[in-house]
């Protein structure tokens, strides 16, 4: 990797590129890769370490039609399975491709030097997961994203990109109407860093950091879906947040923290209080056909796929979230407030080591629990946002000129509810067909677009504000509240009612937020950095309320008490979200067409 070098003056450092991608993740890095590889100068800004991206946590794996393991299985099922998990919100062409092109993806990774677990032939083994009709997830034990990142980082460093790590982005600067480049600031001394680049990628992961109770790490707190708002880009689906069916629910240290949907995948089952394996209670007509509703059946599962229906606790994530979230408030739920998840009278002890080495950790270790011999205890977690920058599904390219997004700060490809495995592969297709076109646009320009200074002096006068010792309010304490409010008012289950108190309660919050005061220096003040962050926080989980109070019916990861039902008609519409004047509205946006050849597929299906 190359050392970074630029001019500095008075205030802050500079240097130039063509493109500069904002975030390290899978995304991140797969777009810097691609950029650089198509002969642009290319840097990469992330806020934490190099390998620390949210990515590295992936447990389950990669989905991708390779047909290893069931020859049956190609791009037009994994396509189908994408939409209809995304109750067919989502943008058709996007699915596609990430269908079409996800193999190919993984067999690059594997000549990058990745090491995927093998089938008993040597092929790379894949594995359920909910939503999918065959096993598709090429994977590594329960760390995939592991070696994802390793893989990948590895790549880049090997092609002397440019990091700029623990370095955080506060504003995309702009020419006119067009991407000037970055403004942030590096958390270890506090000073200013100005990147100049007339393309840049948002790549900087998803939202959940505003709940409470979420798999989440720190990082997510929605800066990518923020700055491109504020730059004069438009989010959709925003309405849309999966809470997985299983976080930990105990200690409370750890609630949240995710369990790997890969043990419902290995045969791990669900039950209430009672002992009962609930999920055969929660079978909707929409997945009838394809789920088996006795437990001889659905165990046959594991043995022939193909002439035996899923178990129900292969749901997509947001009917399991739903029916576990049923259970505990039926008062059947676990001593802490879960249900139990059950692997150990599954599976033997040498399989649970060998298939979910770090879910067999996490509980000894956090939890004092052996899951080859006792269940766990589960309860849905905020996990992953469905909305995002939009983008031109060939492109990643957003509504302002020199501006892309990619990886889950971008929306559109998985409608109302991402399937398990798919954002992994979403990271890599849409990477190297961000870097790609980034560069592209970077390269036919004939003019090299520059901040205007007064927008550079605007940006420093912005992140230091903090400082100003007159306010009164403290950045953490608004964070909490932001967070329970999100958890509780615009969590799993959602009223009209309780969506117009969160938002009074934002708006309050908007409020408080000015008159934060930070105590102490520039060089590495965590109590800063949440002062900056918190403006993200706010504005995302505007976005995400405002769109969830316009979509009256309940579909994906956006379930109204109010309005129970999915209707028809809110299926032909996209929620767009703008701002203007740090006012955001919602749009209605009708859905693209998808191509008759395509519609088939479904009429097939039926
Ligand atoms: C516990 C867990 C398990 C998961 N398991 C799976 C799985 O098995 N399969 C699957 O498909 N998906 C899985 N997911 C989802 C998947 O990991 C993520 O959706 C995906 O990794 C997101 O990648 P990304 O490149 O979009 O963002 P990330 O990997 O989160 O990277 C975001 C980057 O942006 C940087 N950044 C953010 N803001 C700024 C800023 N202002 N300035 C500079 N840098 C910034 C961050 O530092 C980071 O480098 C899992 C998620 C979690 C939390």
């Amino acid at each position: 990797m190359t050392a970074p070098t630029g001019a500095h003056n008075a205030s802050h450092e500079t240097h130039d590129y063509d493109v500069v991608v904002i975030g390290a993740g899978g995304s991140g890095l797969r777009a810097a890769i691609a950029a650089h590889e198509s002969g642009a100068r290319t840097a990469i800004v992330t806020k934490s370490l190099l390998g620390k991206a949210h990515t590295v946590m992936a447990e389950g794996g990669i989905a991708a039609s390779m047909g290893n393991v069931w020859p049956e299985d190609n791009w037009q099922v994994h396509f189908r399975d994408t939409m209809r998990g995304g109750k067919m919100l989502n943008n058709w062409r996007m699915a596609q491709l990430h269908a079409q092109e996800a193999p190919e993806r993984v067999w690059e990774l594997e000549e990058w030097g990745a090491l995927f677990d093998r089938t008993k032939d040597g092929k790379i083994s894949q594995r359920d997961f909910g939503g999918h009709r065959y096993a598709r997830l090429a994977h590594v034990g329960d760390r995939t994203g592991l070696e994802m990142i390793r893989t990948l980082q590895q790549r880049a460093v090997e092609l002397g990109i440019d990091v700029y790590m623990e370095c955080t982005v506060t504003q995309l600067l702009k020419d006119g109407d067009r991407i000037a480049g970055t403004f942030g600031y590096w958390r270890e001394t506090g000073s200013f860093i100005q990147l100049n680049a007339p393309a840049v990628i948002i790549a900087t992961g998803g939202i959940g950091k505003s709940f409470k109770v979420t798999s989440n790490s720190w990082e997510y707190t929605g800066d990518g879906h923020a700055l491109a708002l504020q730059a004069g880009a438009s989010l959709i689906n925003m309405e849309f947040v999966q809470f997985h069916p299983t976080g930990m629910v105990w200690p409370l240290s750890v609630r949240g923290l995710l369990i790997t949907e890969s043990v419902r995948g290995e045969g791990g089952v669900l039950r209430n209080s009672d002992g009962k394996r609930f999920m055969f209670d929660y079978i909707t007509d929409y997945f009838k056909a394809e789920t088996a509703d006795t437990e001889e059946e659905a165990d046959r599962w594991y043995d022939d796929h193909i002439n035996n229906r899923r178990p129900p606790e292969l749901l997509p994530r947001d009917e399991v979230a739903r029916a576990i979230n049923s259970e505990i408030k039926a008062g059947r739920g676990s001593p802490h407030g879960g249900v139990f998840l059950d692997i150990a009278t599954r599976r033997s002890a040498a399989d649970i080591h060998k298939r979910l080495p770090s879910m067999y950790h996490q509980f000894k270790e956090l939890a004092d629990v052996d899951i080859t011999k006792d269940p766990m205890e589960v309860a849905p977690t905020c996990h992953y946002v469905m909305g995002g920058v939009e983008v031109d599904p060939e492109t990643q390219a957003a509504t302002v000129a020199g501006l892309y997004a990619v990886g889950e700060a971008s929306g559109g490809m998985h409608g109302s509810n991402r399937l398990g495995g798919n954002s992994l592969s979403d990271l890599i297709v849409f990477g190297k067909r961000a870097g790609e076109s980034a560069a592209e646009y970077a390269a036919k320009l004939d003019r090299r677009p520059a901040a205007p200074a007064a927008d550079v002096a605007n940006a420093i006068a912005v992140a230091l504000k903090p400082f100003d010792d007159n306010g009164d309010e403290n950045a953490y304490t608004v964070q909490q509240e932001l967070q329970d409010v999100m958890f509780s008012l615009v969590g799993i289950i959602r009223t009209g009612a309780e969506m117009e108190q969160a938002l009074a309660e934002i708006e309050k919050y908007k409020a408080r937020v000015k008159r934060v005061t930070v105590q102490g220096g520039r060089a590495y003040n965590p109590g800063w950095h949440v002062a900056l962050d918190i403006h993200n926080m706010l504005t995302v989980s505007e976005a995400c309320a405002k769109a969830a109070l316009e979509r009256k019916e309940s579909r994906g990861g956006h379930t109204r008490d109010d309005y129970p039902k999915t209707d028809p008609e809110w299926g032909k519409i996209n929620l767009i979200v703008t701002e203007e004047n740090g006012a955001i509205s919602i749009t209605h946006k009708p859905l693209p067409q998808m191509p008759a050849d395509l519609a088939q597929l479904f009429e097939e299906a039926k």
